[in-house]
């Protein structure tokens, strides 16, 4: 019998295709492995990340060795998510390995057939992937548009349950929806609110805990990432302990999982303590984001001075373009990768600038250089 030939074989000609239309990803070097390189695309956005481990690995266990509820429940997860829901002033929290499993594994737990999810245009694919999981019936709304949510609201009467979810400060775009009136909106129309706040946590509002408790909002679930502010990785779902107890046993990307490394869970409670605390990088994190606004507005960045927050667009359009424009900023000894499709949508590329607060007045005159002669 002959061989088969390569079951594979076809990736070859869909991976030129995508080289063809400059949507090819490859791994960028290691930003710290490129010598002298200035990363302005990070979510890192408090400066923490580049810092060693930050507890002594002999304190905690490598590995949960199994599910939490196996045999993989340690002290060290129980208080992280209490120091979680004291900062965030919840109930309760859960630890996920990721992000995007804490959105996967709560919107799917929550949602099912015979509710409508109302989703922001612009949601993650996390959100997009949890909505799609949960067998819900899927109202996507322009994004932002607070008008569209009351509307697919209200067309939603009649379904067994109704669910909002967004994200409180949009990472592609650096913007955020109207908390307090989509508060409202779903207290009128008796829908849950669900409010992702990865890119927000450690960054905005009183202590850092967030837009929602900047605009005394209370989401019925809150979802935050580890990997962005904090400097880590996994994630945590916040609120009642009504929640957790459910997530606990109907999350599907929690029970069915390896709970994440007690030493993760130390180090989480150890960032969320000093997050709390760290008026000082949240001050330097809002200089530097004063300093690029300033510097891409006098380049003619559209929207630059208007936006807020560390995230700075510069949507270039094609892909191509905004491809060739990475390049000559890389070549300039600055790091900000190219956004394109699929994780925006098509024709609006982008770089997406990012400001952390390790950036000292030499970095940002670096970075501004850069800019203006890659234009
Ligand atoms: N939600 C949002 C809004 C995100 O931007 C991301 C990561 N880019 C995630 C969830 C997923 O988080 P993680 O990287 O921890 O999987």
């Amino acid at each position: 019998m002959g061989r088969r030939s390569d079951p594979l074989r076809h990736l070859e000609g869909e991976l030129s295709a995508l080289r063809r239309e400059g949507l090819l990803r490859e791994p960028a070097a290691a930003p710290r492995g490129e010598a002298g390189l200035l990363t302005l695309c990070s979510n890192d956005y408090l400066g923490y990340a580049t810092e060693p481990w930050p507890v002594a690995p002999q304190l905690a266990p490598s590995g949960a060795g199994a599910s939490r509820l196996v045999s993989g429940n340690h002290p060290a997860h129980e208080d992280a998510e209490a120091a979680v829901a004291a900062w965030l002033g919840v109930e309760a929290a859960l630890l996920f390995s990721s992000g995007y499993a804490a959105n996967l594994g709560a919107l799917s737990a929550l949602a099912g057939p015979g509710d409508v999810i109302v989703s922001d245009a612009l949601n993650h694919a996390s959100i997009i992937d949890g909505c799609r999981l949960s067998g819900a019936a899927l109202r996507v709304v322009p994004h932002l548009d607070l008008g569209a949510v009351g509307e697919a609201l209200m067309e939603a009467r009649s379904a067994r349950r109704r669910w909002v979810v967004t994200e409180s400060y949009f990472s592609m775009d650096g913007d955020s929806p109207d908390l307090a009136a989509l508060g409202c909106l779903c207290d009128t129309h008796d829908a849950g609110l669900v409010v992702d706040e990865a890119h927000a946590l450690g960054v905005f509002g009183p202590g850092g805990r967030g837009l929602c408790a900047e605009a005394s909002v209370k989401p019925d679930v809150l979802i935050g990432a580890a990997g962005k502010a904090l400097g880590l990785h996994g994630a945590f779902v916040a609120g009642s302990r009504l929640l957790r107890t459910w997530l606990w046993n109907r999350a599907r990307s929690f029970v069915f999982s390896t709970g994440v490394s007690p030493a993760l869970a130390l180090a989480i409670r150890g960032r969320v303590r000093r997050a709390v605390e760290d008026e000082g990088a949240r001050a330097r994190l809002r200089w530097a984001e004063a300093q690029l606004r300033e510097g891409l507005t006098a380049l003619g960045v559209r929207g630059a001075e208007r936006g807020r927050g560390p995230v700075i667009p510069w949507v270039l359009g094609s892909a191509e373009a905004t491809v060739a424009m990475s390049r000559r900023l890389r070549e300039r000894g600055v790091l900000v990768q190219a956004i394109r499709p699929p994780t925006v949508p098509e024709g609006t590329s982008r770089l997406r600038i990012t400001a952390h607060a390790r950036l000292g007045r030499d970095d940002i005159e670096r970075a501004l250089t850069a800019f203006r002669s890659s234009v």
